[in-house]
């Protein structure tokens, strides 16, 4: 019996646990001030067109910027917001943000270009998405076709009863529509064959191995090619080094986004990305053909 009491103490005490406990009891509290106390922000990646060099859209992706911890992932903090109702509020000052960004590009002078936001599953779920949306547009004045909004693959086949008319509604507001990670979730075709979208973004875990594994290729030139027969666009996500780019032209891939071209940058750096317009492709040597 004492024994047992000791074990459990043992566990009760386990220093990491408890520092783990710690942190996030402190990112929960905090996470309710951190709009208003202005430390969320956004940073932005760029999207090249694999023929052109052009950058052709960006993703907003949301940092938050803690006074005292630093800086924590979305991948800690975006759960979290979701446990504790916080996603829509949070979700909504993306959107906002990201409109407003883009239309201040287009005020100095910038070339149009889309701003492609990450909606949670949970925002799915809520009626006023929709209406938010296209209030956000109205209140900039941004063109619709300016705005993605990049559904989760798994939040897509998850329920796409409730999924495919509310990817109509936003369709209808002239804004695009993706599907993010593509390749990792659990794929219907019925249900993507009747999804209303604009591109699908080919996940890391297969463009990262691309160039090494047959396999991960066999893949990515199958989505490429399905892709393209639905009238989709493809772009290969967390692309790095010359031969996965190389390789991704040669197989038609459409864009490309990753370290590649450009970490994630706050406004002001992605503003001199944007004043170049073009970033280099890969120059030097044949692209890498794998046969299999
Ligand atoms: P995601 O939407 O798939 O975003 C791509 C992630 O890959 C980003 O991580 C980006 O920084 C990272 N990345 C881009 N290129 C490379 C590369 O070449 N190599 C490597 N290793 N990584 C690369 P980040 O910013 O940490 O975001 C992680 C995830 O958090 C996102 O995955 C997205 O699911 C979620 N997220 C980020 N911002 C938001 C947001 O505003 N709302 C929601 N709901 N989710 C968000
Ligand atoms: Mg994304
Ligand atoms: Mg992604
Ligand atoms: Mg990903």
């Amino acid at each position: 019996k004492a024994k047992e009491m000791g074990r459990n103490k043992i566990r009760l005490f386990d220093p990491d646990l408890r520092a783990q406990i710690d942190r996030k009891v402190r990112l929960e509290t905090d996470l309710q001030q951190a709009i208003e106390r202005d430390e969320l922000m956004l940073h932005y990646q760029p999207q090249v067109d694999l023929q052109s060099g052009r950058i052709v859209g960006l993703e907003a992706l949301l940092r938050w910027r803690h006074p005292e911890l630093g800086e924590i992932a979305p991948a800690e903090f975006i759960p979290l917001a979701e446990e504790m109702g916080l996603i829509m509020p949070i979700g909504a000052w993306v959107i906002q943000e990201a409109c407003k960004q883009n239309k201040a590009w287009q005020q100095a002078g910038f070339p149009l270009i889309r701003v492609a936001v990450n909606l949670s599953p949970k925002q799915l779920n809520h009626p006023g998405l929709v209406d938010f949306v296209a209030g956000c547009l109205s209140a900039t004045a941004l063109d619709p076709a300016c705005l993605e909004l990049e559904f989760t693959e798994s939040a897509s086949m998850d329920d796409p009863n409730t999924i495919i008319p509310l990817m109509h509604q936003l369709k209808k507001l002239g804004v695009s529509l993706s599907i993010d990670d593509f390749g990792t979730g659990y794929s219907n075709m019925k249900y993507l064959k009747n999804f209303p979208i604009d591109k699908l973004k080919l996940d890391g875990s297969f463009v990262r191995e691309i160039t090494t594994d047959p396999r991960s290729l066999a893949i990515a030139d199958a989505i490429i090619a399905m892709s393209h027969h639905l009238g989709l666009k493809v772009v290969a996500e967390m692309t790095e080094t010359d031969a996965q780019i190389m390789l991704l032209i040669a197989r038609a891939c459409d864009q490309a986004q990753g370290y590649y071209f450009s970490k994630p940058v706050p406004a002001e750096q992605c503003a001199r990305l944007l004043q170049m317009g073009c970033l280099p492709l890969p120059t030097s040597g044949k692209p890498v053909l794998r046969t299999l």
